[in-house]
């Protein structure tokens, strides 16, 4: 692999909360097109890192680099104009207004016009089963469809990044699959790459590429799925338990 192939880069992150160190030496590189796994324990520091990156908060020590372009200390919004997307742990849509405008306040700062914005929203809702639900209030939407809702937001803007924290939480069998099938679907037909951050290890091991697995804020191990799943030293302090 060359060096343009690299989507996302960190070096030494770290992240402190007062005396807490959250994350730690942090070192890792994504590649264009790859479903990419973190997992590890609560209190890991999964979500953390998805904060850090993202840049809803600063690192206290380490860089970044996205695209080539280093994004250490860069604000969220200017982020996520870049193109790296990200989804809450837990839903952030706007409850009161309907699936259609939670979709088309996500377009409206890249496409100018209403028409190539409602294109959008069309589309993104068609790709994320929500094309029936358009005109419903998004709070009163079953979870499920709000978790994909969620993905919908993030997915508007056509990011080249999608950052998905424990996406999977509250669904269902079928659910589940339909979910992974649209993550498949996201890297294989737009073409944009995925940090997962999942609980379900069933799913992150059919469907990522490669798995970093955090403890305590540090690196354990990384690998593909089956070099993890079989790694002791994730068996004891995950797997196992
Ligand atoms: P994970 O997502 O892997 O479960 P988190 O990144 O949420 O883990 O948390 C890692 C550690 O950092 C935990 O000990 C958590 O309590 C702490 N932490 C996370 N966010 C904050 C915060 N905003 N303020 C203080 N401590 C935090
Ligand atoms: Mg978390």
């Amino acid at each position: 692999r060359d060096k343009g192939d690299v989507i996302l880069r960190a070096e030494k992150l770290e992240r402190r909360f007062g005396g807490l160190v959250a994350v730690a030496d942090f070192s890792f590189e994504m590649h264009k097109g790859e479903i990419l796994g973190l997992i590890g324990p609560n209190g890991a520091g999964k979500s953390t890192t998805f904060n850090v990156v993202s840049g809803f908060y600063r690192p206290s020590g380490g860089r970044l680099w996205f695209c080539g372009e280093e994004i250490t200390g860069k604000s969220a919004l200017q982020i996520s104009r870049m193109g790296l997307v990200r989804t809450f742990q837990h839903d952030s849509l706007l409850a009161e207004m309907t699936v259609e405008d939670n979709i088309l306040v996500a377009t409206s700062h890249q496409l100018r016009s209403h028409a190539d914005r409602m294109a959008r929203v069309r589309e993104t809702a068609g790709l994320t089963g929500l094309s029936d639900y358009l005109h419903e209030k998004a709070g009163n939407l079953p979870h499920g469809r709000q978790r994909m809702l969620s993905i919908a937001i993030a997915l508007a803007t056509r990011p080249t990044l999608l950052c998905l924290d424990e996406p999977l939480t509250g669904l269902q069998g079928q659910e589940v699959k339909t979910a992974l099938d649209l993550f498949e679907m996201i890297r294989s037909e737009l073409g944009i790459s995925i940090l997962l951050v999942e609980h379900n290890m069933r799913a992150v091991m059919r469907i990522c590429d490669r798995i970093l697995v955090l403890n305590y804020g540090r690196l354990l191990a990384e690998g593909k799925p089956e070099e993890v799943s079989r790694n002791e030293a994730v068996i004891e302090a995950y797997l196992g338990k």
